[in-house]
This record gives structure tokens, C-alpha cells and sequence, in this order.
């Protein structure tokens, strides 16, 4: 049997075997072939909804030095700034009314924002929207303070592993940042009782089939609740700066092997993906991706989270063009709704 239909029989694959099914990626049947199952998939789990997030990015101050991201600690030319609890609250409560059920709070691992600020801040939202999600994005933190922000009311955390192999990791970070304590924080929070999600670049500088082959049985392992994947796309004042960016076509064909992987996950269509092509989010629901996260941040900082150049956050991209998603979302034959959005069971 040919290793497509060994995958789609089976619902996985050795390493050795995905490395084999990922080459396949640039033949037009095979992606074809997969997209179609991923969607049956999606559509049996999710029917033809689309969950939306409302994506707050109250800080750009980060301890860290990825190499690839442009809100590294040591960029100089990034003009900071962090969202006052009353911003912070006035983007849900605009969200809330445009129809957001799921707030998530991304940030730089901002050392202002202690586990005291962070749990006050969880509280009030989840006083204030007791019928809403509140997600996480804020790095990684010692166990005791995920407790902390579970107990608050979080409910769901993303922290993207950003690749499984510790030789890869360690050439994407610098010295100091340690891949085992990453993947370790993926299981505390599990183990809390979060909503987790998890997730890699698509070709991020050195990555190999090898890596993504790794990245898909990580998943398997971790059986997280969301997955977000989306293109590497270089940053001007970053050391990858001249490097390519990952492709569109490689992130849709992962978007659905990772949706038969684990049918039931929540899957992002990212702004990454938005970014490297205008209806890339489009395409993205039609390989099997069930969820978008628009942008809700104020409208004076959007433009100084810049993880990557040309990241689109106005206009349309913007929490507040609902009207305009939906059109977009209908013109792909889905729906977006008003829900919290949680992953089935
Ligand atoms: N500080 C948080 C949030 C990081 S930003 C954390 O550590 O989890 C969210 C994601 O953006 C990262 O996990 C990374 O995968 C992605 N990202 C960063 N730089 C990028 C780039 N240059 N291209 C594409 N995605 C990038």
C-alpha cells in the first residue's frame, strides 16, 4: 500500500514514514487527497463552524532573545509598550459586544506582568465575562504560577513548542532558553486542566522534513486540545532577517495531516498564513483549520507587535471587520459563530 493511503487507513505514520508522506507535499493529488479527508474530518466534528478568537497582545516587552522573532529582548529599534488593565479590560468589552466569547491574552514574557498582576488581571475578566474563554499566550512560567492563573479562571494556554527536535531548538534559541523546560511546561499545564495548545513555524531557519516528521509525533504524544502552525516569515532586525520564509503550500498540506493526526483539535488559520497570502486563511479552512483569531488590540499598538515583517493587523484582519470575516468565512462555504469554541471531546 502506498504511504497515503497507509496514512489515511491508519491515521499515522512512523518518523521514517512521514518524512516519506511530507515529500509528497508538492504533488498536486496527494494534497488534494488529504485536504479532502481533513475536511470530512473537520466538517463531522465541527459541522461547517468557525470559532473566532479576540487576540489582545498586551506587551511586546520580552526577557527572551528568540532568534527569529522580532520582539526579541535585544531589538532596539522595537518601540515598547504594555496595556494598562483598563485597555486591557476595554478590548474585551469590545469584543464581547462584536460577538468574541474567547479572549486571548498574548504576550513577550514580560517579567512586569508577576504572577500577582497576571492573576488579578484573570480575575476581573473572568468576573466581568463569566461566560466567556480566557486563553493564554504568555511563555513559559513555573508550574506554581500556571496553577495561579488556573485558579484565577484561564482556561486554555498556548504555547507553541516551536519544533521538537532539542538540536533544532537549540539553533532557533539562544543559550539560557532550554527545550526540555518547554515541552516540560506542556505537560504541567495539561496536567492542570487546561485547554492546550501547542505548534511549530513552517519552515523556520534549518528545519528539515526529519523536524516536522518529529513535530507531528510530538503532537500524536502530547494530544493537545489546539494546534497553531503557521509560516516562519523573516523579521528586518532579526539575524534571519535574509532568510526564506516558509511556504504556503507546505503549511496547508500540514494543516490538514494534522487534522486526520487528531481530528477532533482546534486548528488556527493564522494571520502568519494570512500574511503570506491574502485568502491563505480561506485556504486554510478549506484544508481543515476550524478557527480564526482576529486582532482586538488597541489600534495604536497593533503595528508595534511585529513578530514578523508585514504582519497584517488592520483592516480586515481587525477584530473589529466581523462583518467583513464573515463574508470572507462564508465565501468558503463555513460560519462564524458565537460560541466559546471549546474542542469536543
Ligand atoms: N511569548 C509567547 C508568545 C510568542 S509569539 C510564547 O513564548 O509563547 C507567538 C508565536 O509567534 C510564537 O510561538 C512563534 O511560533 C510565532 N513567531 C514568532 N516569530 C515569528 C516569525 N518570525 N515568523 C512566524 N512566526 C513567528
Amino acid at each position: 500500500m502506498d504511504i497515503v493511503s497507509r496514512f489515511l487507513k491508519e491515521r499515522t505514520l512512523s518518523e521514517e514514514e512521514f518524512v516519506l508522506l511530507l515529500q509528497q507535499s508538492g504533488d498536486a493529488a496527494v494534497r488534494e487527497t488529504l485536504r479532502r479527508e481533513a475536511l470530512a474530518l473537520c466538517r463531522n466534528y465541527y459541522g461547517n463552524q468557525v470559532y473566532i478568537r479576540g487576540l489582545i497582545e498586551f506587551t511586546n516587552y520580552c526577557k527572551n532573545n528568540c532568534y527569529y522573532c522580532g520582539i526579541r529582548r535585544d531589538n532596539p529599534h522595537v518601540r515598547r509598550y504594555r496595556l494598562s488593565t483598563e485597555e486591557i479590560l476595554s478590548c474585551c468589552r469590545e469584543g464581547y459586544g462584536l460577538g468574541y466569547r474567547t479572549f486571548v491574552l498574548q504576550g513577550g514574557e514580560d517579567p512586569y506582568f508577576t504572577d500577582e498582576r497576571m492573576t488579578e488581571l484573570i480575575r476581573q475578566i473572568r468576573e466581568e465575562y463569566p461566560d466567556c474563554a480566557i486563553t493564554l499566550s504568555i511563555g513559559e512560567r513555573e508550574k506554581d504560577s500556571y496553577r495561579k492563573f488556573r485558579e484565577a479562571g484561564a482556561d486554555r494556554y498556548l504555547l507553541r513548542h516551536e519544533t521538537a527536535d532539542a538540536a533544532h531548538y537549540r539553533s532557533l534559541h539562544p543559550e539560557g532558553m532550554n527545550f526540555s523546560h518547554r515541552i516540560q511546561c506542556l505537560y504541567d499545564l495539561k496536567e492542570l486542566g487546561y485547554q492546550v495548545g501547542a505548534g511549530f513555524m513552517v519552515g523556520s531557519p534549518g528545519q528539515k522534513l526529519e523536524h516536522m516528521a518529529k513535530d507531528l509525533l510530538f503532537l500524536q504524544k502530547l494530544q493537545p486540545e489546539m494546534v497553531g502552525i503557521g509560516p516562519f516569515i523573516p523579521h528586518h532586525d532579526t539575524r534571519y532577517a535574509k532568510e526564506q520564509a516558509g511556504s504556503v503550500e507546505m503549511t496547508l498540506f500540514l494543516l490538514s495531516v494534522i487534522r486526520i493526526l487528531l481530528p477532533k483539535v482546534l486548528l488556527p488559520a493564522t494571520t502568519a498564513l494570512g500574511t503570506m497570502d491574502p485568502v491563505g486563511r480561506e485556504k486554510g479552512l478549506l484544508a481543515g483549520a476550524n478557527v480564526i483569531m482576529p486582532n482586538l488590540s488597541p489600534e495604536k499598538n497593533r503595528k508595534d507587535y511585529s513578530l514578523y515583517d508585514n504582519k497584517i493587523c488592520t483592516g480586515e484582519e481587525a477584530a473589529q471587520s466581523i462583518a467583513s470575516l464573515r463574508k470572507r468565512v462564508e465565501s468558503v462555504g463555513c460560519q462564524v459563530v458565537t460560541d466559546r469554541g471549546d474542542a469536543v471531546r
